[in-house]
């Protein structure tokens, strides 16, 4: 069975920042591919960054119990489509799953082998200027996206793994001791 490794925290922390540094350092980290009905920003590539489907697609898959986890943020559904949870030939098989509050919630009835980590912002205003930062939402939407962050920052107690991502070359550092002791875990 793949060892899976929940990454959630508020939009704009740096997650998928952090996850692609892990991936460079780990190669044997796979990513999941989420769902979501959300529209592509530029760049983004369907069955690359997302599965984007329509919602009506969307519903027809939780319909069919196609999701090991699904939720609405801000507006959209995202899920987890349980075949990317499935096993791949490689030894030492790390999956990580980047997705928000409510989603890493339902891992943990359903998963509670599974490492769940909360990357934290150093500060609420830092994360403002990181969403800003990116570039890619709008006012409305990042208004939206710092709603729902507040809610998930006061959650980060339920997490025994909390990193703060202050400094980026440290946070990595932090993320990559947890995954390896999660490999020796399973090992000893
Ligand atoms: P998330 O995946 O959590 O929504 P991103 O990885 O897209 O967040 O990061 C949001 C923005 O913050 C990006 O522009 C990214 O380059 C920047 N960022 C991430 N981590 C740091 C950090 N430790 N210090 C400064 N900027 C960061
Ligand atoms: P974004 O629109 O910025 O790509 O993602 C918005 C939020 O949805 C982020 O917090 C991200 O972690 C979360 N998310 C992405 N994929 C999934 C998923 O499959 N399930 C859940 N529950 N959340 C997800």
């Amino acid at each position: 069975m793949a060892h899976v490794i929940v990454i959630t925290g508020p939009s704009g922390v740096g997650k998928g920042t952090v996850i692609r540094l892990l991936r460079e350092r780990m190669p044997s980290v796979r990513l999941s591919i989420s769902a979501t009905t959300r529209a592509p920003r530029p760049g983004e590539q369907d069955g690359i960054d997302y599965h984007f489907l329509g919602a009506e697609q969307f519903d027809l898959l939780i319909a069919q119990g196609a999701f090991a986890e699904h939720a609405r943020y801000a507006g959209q559904q995202y899920g987890t489509l349980r075949s990317e949870l499935e096993e791949s030939p490689g030894e030492e098989d790390v999956i990580v799953l980047e997705i928000e509050l409510q989603g890493a919630r339902q891992i943990r009835e359903s998963m509670p082998a599974a490492l769940q980590v909360f990357i934290a912002p150093p500060s609420f205003e830092t994360l403002r200027e990181r969403l800003v930062g990116r570039g890619t939402d709008s006012a409305q939407t990042i208004d939206e996206r710092l709603a729902v962050a507040g809610d998930e920052l006061r959650a980060q107690d339920e997490f025994s793994e909390v990193i703060v991502n202050d400094r980026l070359g440290d946070a990595v550092d932090a993320l990559e001791r947890l995954v390896q002791g999660q490999l020796r875990g399973a090992i000893d």
